[in-house]
């Protein structure tokens, strides 16, 4: 069985990280969507809810499990038995981001990054953009796959 983690802030989860969730079940048998987050930062939504949104959303999935997760991502992904980290990216600057961590991944524990390309539809959706837009009162719904609301004031 083929397994692979998803990591990411998913803060908030979007329909671009869903689509990536989406396709990578076509290639691995399970997928981990691992929410990272750092214990001394509150993020914009609290890491409980987030969970929360994502497993009502796959609920009904049983390929998918959620977690969370502090540790360096490969560290985590070893913990799980993943056999393959997955990424998606939506431009030149995500592709040199993505690459520089996929390659001390690489060497660090041997695993591979499977990337995806983003939905051309969907890759100028990123969950920093729609925390702008709910920070100036904007309906953020069309861009979420999970509940999301704004629980501060914090950008
Ligand atoms: P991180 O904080 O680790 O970058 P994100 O939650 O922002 O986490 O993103 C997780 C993964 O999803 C990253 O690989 C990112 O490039 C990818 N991603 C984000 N938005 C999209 C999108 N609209 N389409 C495809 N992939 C996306």
């Amino acid at each position: 069985m083929s397994k692979a983690i998803f990591p990411g802030s998913f803060d908030p989860f979007t329909l671009g990280h869903a689509d990536i969730v989406e396709r990578g079940l076509r290639l691995f048998d399970h997928l981990v969507i691992a929410v990272g987050y750092n214990e001394q930062k509150q993020g914009w939504m609290p890491v409980e809810e987030r969970l929360e949104a994502l497993k009502a959303l796959y609920k009904d999935e049983p390929r998918i499990s959620i977690e969370s997760y502090t540790t360096l991502t490969v560290d985590f992904a070893r913990m799980v038995g993943a056999d393959a980290i997955l990424r998606g990216i939506r431009s030149v600057k995500d592709y040199e981001y993505e690459l520089q961590i996929a390659d001390v991944n690489r060497q660090l524990a041997g695993i591979e990054t499977v990337i995806l390309f983003a939905n051309p539809q969907l890759a100028s959706i990123s969950s920093s953009v729609v925390r702008e837009l709910a920070y100036f009162g904007h309906d953020i719904t069309p861009y979420c796959a999970t509940k999301a609301q704004k629980p501060t004031n914090d950008i």
